[in-house]
């Protein structure tokens, strides 16, 4: 591994620390960051990365082959210039406030400055307990890190803002997880995660100084965030927080609005998992939409209350801002500002997710019969259990006339239906609403081949559906990562056809119905 990375941690050189170095569990007051040390794994192995990321931060294209890269990833080895930490957060959870939280099981290495002057942050997760672990251990197991390595890759491929994902190490040591859906504890792979993205700063950060009274600290992490992730801000403008504050709330508009496109839903949308860059964070028990269902939710833990289910998502965020602006209301005099830019989130949201509705449909505007139809579709997508992404590439790759016959129409859709009786059922309905998307798409003033040209780029034909990740997770479990790699490989293309991979295409097969997208 030849390619020296260059550091340069402003987090722990800018921001006050807790720099006592112990892993032991505690309290950490006036700090945003306590120094740890990533604990070793017995034989830590790389079983996969992500080439794109290693260039990103700066390694050579074999530096991965490496047996100290292994090492470093893997929790056991430093390179020169890392700095390893835990972050102070706090966060509502369910809706309530839980206090401290943190890095509990993450551990941040360094910030590399790359050769185009960009900044990373690269974090371990599953390096061992840190003082934020509270009463659990700090590791990872492999399931949860193949879920959260490939996720983030394939997010990214799919134009949804994310944190990335460098590499996943296996690290020869057992986890104990107590799952909680049969209570049964039992021995899993233990596995590490690399993981990396401009910052980590969670609205968490903010709400931990706030709760404590602790408005310096508070002050410092916003001065530090603006100058440091929001550089086009003038740090001088006394208009500076309100500048910062909306566009926190623009961009997680932006973020909600790609999530709602591809059908993913994140399952523990709490404050301390919301990024003030806008990223998708925390991939813990996500999922995608198989069959459009509104109401579903792959987090079992919340089954009852379903409060992040797939349609929640655009409030569960405004509600997160909200509570953002609760903790940076010690730096207005007065709350305008923040009710300005909570107003911004619902306009970008509602703009935005209208827009990205239209391109689905093959729409070139979101006009009160465009949106008639949009609503009228999603619903039927409901009532047949239609496969969401399916279905809009069937709409995306529609050829010709729709024909007159009702079944022949529906048959033209593809194998995307999860239920014959359902299908049969809105048969009629649906081959009228084929008719009249199809003489929408085709009015004189709709640029066909435009429209077309938009739907390839946002509606995917590829994504990391729940059942495909547990197959590669099944055969890495088993010695054989190459499932793993070939679905990665897979995803970095997601809108294009690829011929001998359309099986990573198909709908969820029966035996997969039940499974939740759980992973701790
Ligand atoms: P999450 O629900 O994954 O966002 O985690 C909520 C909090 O629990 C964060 O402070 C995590 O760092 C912490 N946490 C989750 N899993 C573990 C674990 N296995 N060991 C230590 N801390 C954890
Ligand atoms: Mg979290
Ligand atoms: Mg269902």
């Amino acid at each position: 591994m030849k390619t020296p990375l260059a550091f340069d941690n402003r987090f722990v050189r800018e921001l006050p620390g807790d720099p006592r170095g112990t892993n032991e569990r505690r309290q950490v007051h006036g700090a945003a960051w306590s120094a740890v040390s990533p604990t070793p794994v017995a034989t830590p192995t790389l079983l996969a990365h992500a080439r794109e990321v290693a260039e990103l931060v700066g390694f050579g294209p074999d530096d991965h082959t490496s047996p100290r890269f292994a090492e470093v990833f893997g929790g056991n080895a430093l390179l020169t210039g890392m700095q390893p930490y835990a972050a102070c957060y706090g966060g509502h959870q369910f809706g309530h406030w839980a206090g401290q939280l943190g890095d509990g099981r993450a551990i941040s290495l360094g910030e590399v400055v790359n050769a185009r002057g960009e900044r990373w942050e690269l974090q371990l997760k599953g390096a061992g307990p840190t003082p934020y672990s509270r009463t659990a251990d700090g590791r990872a197991v492999l399931r949860s890190s193949i879920r959260e390595f490939l996720c983030s890759e394939a997010m990214h491929h799919l134009g949804v803002p994310t944190t990335r994902a460098l590499s996943v190490v296996h690290t020869g040591e057992p986890v104990m997880r107590d799952m909680f859906y049969d209570g049964n504890p039992q021995m899993e792979p233990g596995a590490v995660v690399c993981r990396v993205a401009p910052s980590f700063i969670r609205f968490g950060n903010f709400e931990i100084a706030t709760a404590r009274g602790d408005e310096t600290l508070l002050r410092q992490l916003a001065d530090f965030t603006i100058a440091r992730d929001f550089p086009h801000i003038d740090a001088a403008a006394p208009a500076r927080y309100a500048q910062w504050f909306r566009e926190v709330c623009a961009r997680t508009a932006s973020m909600l609005v790609q999530w709602m496109r591809v059908g993913f839903v994140h399952g523990v949308m709490n404050t301390d998992n919301m990024s003030v860059l806008g990223l998708t964070i925390d991939y813990g028990p996500y999922g995608f939409l198989d069959d459009f269902d509104p109401h579903w939710t792959p987090n079992t833990t919340d089954a009852g209350g379903r409060r992040y289910r797939y349609a929640n998502q655009p409030a569960i965020a405004q509600w997160n801002l909200e509570r953002f602006a609760d903790a940076l209301r010690p730096l207005f005099a007065d709350i305008e500002p923040l009710k300005d830019g909570l107003g911004a989130y619902v306009d970008r949201f509602n703009a935005e997710y209208r827009a990205m509705l239209a391109t689905k449909f093959g729409f070139p505007d979101f006009s009160a019969t465009h949106e008639a139809l949009a609503q009228e579709g999603l619903g039927l997508l409901t009532d047949v259990e239609g496969d969401h992404t399916l279905f809009f590439r069937a709409l995306t790759e529609w050829q010709g006339e729709v024909p007159q016959d009702d079944a022949a129409a529906v048959t033209a859709l593809g194998d995307m239906f999860y239920d014959a009786a359902k299908r049969d059922a809105q048969t009629p309905a649906m081959a009228a609403w084929l008719r009249r998307w199809h003489a929408a798409r085709h009015a004189p003033s709709v640029d066909v081949a435009a429209t077309q040209a938009a739907m390839t780029r946002a509606n995917p034909r590829f994504i990391p559906r729940n059942y495909l990740a547990q197959q590669a997770i099944d055969a890495a479990t088993a010695g054989d990562a190459s499932v793993l790699h070939d679905l990665l490989d897979t995803l970095r293309r997601p809108y294009d056809a690829q011929p001998g991979r359309e099986a990573f295409a198909a709908k969820r097969p029966d035996w997969a119905r039940h499974k939740a997208g759980c992973s701790m």
